[in-house]
């Protein structure tokens, strides 16, 4: 079914991807409407309306489907039972199943080996012996991550060693959880492509991204050497993914480029940081492709903007290096309006075109 222009897009979760995706909606005419547990944030700036709850009220988020036409994500963390819930009363976009799979660390892994793609080396782990034994199974180094609620590198404990099982599991909080081989890889990319309601299927070219602490700190386009010879094989296992999910919207799917091919390593099903760059970088940001996706409105071109792009994160109190990047005439400077500039946090992020 199509939103036209004038509908109330709702939004759960209040931070800066719902903020560019409020200002793509505004762009396209329509309003926005969020819903997060934070009395404010970067997202609640710049739309209508927005509702403070928390994300297991399943009588707060009925209130707020009956308050919007459709339902998209920037937080896919939201437990299952009251996303049924929201899922009754107003059409949500992605699909809650494609959040199950993507909220689980395990599923995803089970779910992208169905389908033919290469995860790395992985154990389901419950208890300390449980991991002692994958830790046998799989050797190390590998990296034990917990199923649930990880991102940016937290919940997760690297063995060195066998003799680290006991210090890892405590470090995650015995929480149930998965050990995976750590990855020789050579460089990262990801996957940033968006379904829309009629199964059209687009993807912009892949960046090559580079972390720092677990965190994004850079993407640049076009990646080149091993990347590039590894892309087409990861979107078509992003669009396997896409279609056996029926998903609608932008999904990002992070790889590792090793020697023996792409190994895929997560799914976020939303717009993602890897993605910041084609605000300015592609013809078609993925905010906008994710918010025409949502209102059942035709994708717009995935192509590049320039020949080459580059996006560094402002991370923390790199913010305060704002007066220096507006003094480059060609930075494209974004920040996400937030007060505080802890460590780790993403404040803002600069992307540049080049020639
Ligand atoms: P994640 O939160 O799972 O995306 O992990 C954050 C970062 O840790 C990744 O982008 C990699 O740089 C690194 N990492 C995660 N899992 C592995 C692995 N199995 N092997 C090697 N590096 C990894």
């Amino acid at each position: 079914m199509t939103m036209p222009p004038g509908a109330t897009i709702g939004i759960l979760g209040g931070g800066q991807l719902g903020r560019m995706l409020a200002m793509a909606a505004a762009q396209l005419g329509y309003r926005v409407h969020i819903y997060s547990p934070e009395g404010s944030g970067p997202a609640t700036e710049v739309s209508a309306e927005w509702t403070q709850g928390r994300y297991d009220d399943g009588e707060a988020l009925a209130a707020f489907a009956d308050a919007v036409d459709v339902v998209t994500f920037e937080f896919e963390n939201v437990p299952a039972e009251p996303l049924r819930r929201l899922a009754e009363r107003a059409p949500v976009h992605p699909r809650p199943a494609a959040l199950a799979v993507a909220q689980d660390r395990l599923a995803e892994k089970e779910f992208v080996a169905r389908l033919g793609g290469t995860p790395a080396p992985f154990r389901a782990v419950d208890t300390l012996a449980a991991l002692e034994q994958a830790v046998a199974a799989i050797g190390a180094p590998a990296i034990l991550k917990t199923r649930r609620f990880g991102y940016d590198g937290k919940g997760q404990a690297r063995i060195a060693a066998a003799g680290d099982c006991a210090a890892a599991w405590a470090a995650i909080g015995g929480a149930p959880a998965v050990l995976e081989g750590f990855v020789p890889f050579e460089r990262e990319f990801s996957v940033l492509a968006v379904r829309g309601a009629d199964g059209a299927f687009e993807a912009w070219d892949v960046p090559e991204n580079r972390h720092v602490d677990g965190i994004l700190a850079a993407s640049t386009v076009p990646a080149g050497g091993r990347i590039a010879a590894q892309a087409d094989a990861a979107a078509t296992l992003a669009r396997w993914i896409a279609d056996e999910l029926d998903y609608v919207g932008v999904l990002a799917c992070e790889f590792f480029a090793t020697d023996a091919g792409p190994v895929f390593n997560e799914m976020a099903p939303r717009v993602h940081n890897s993605g910041h760059w084609t605000i300015e970088g592609a013809v078609t940001s993925q905010f906008e492709n994710h918010i025409r996706a949502i209102c059942g409105l035709p994708l717009g071109a995935t192509t590049l903007a320039a020949p080459a792009i580059e996006m560094r994160n402002l991370i923390g109190e790199q913010v305060n290096d704002w007066p220096t990047i507006l003094a480059d005439p060609a930075a494209h400077l974004h920040l996400y309006g937030k007060r505080e500039a802890r460590p780790g946090r993403k404040m803002g992020h600069v992307t540049w075109l080049g020639l």
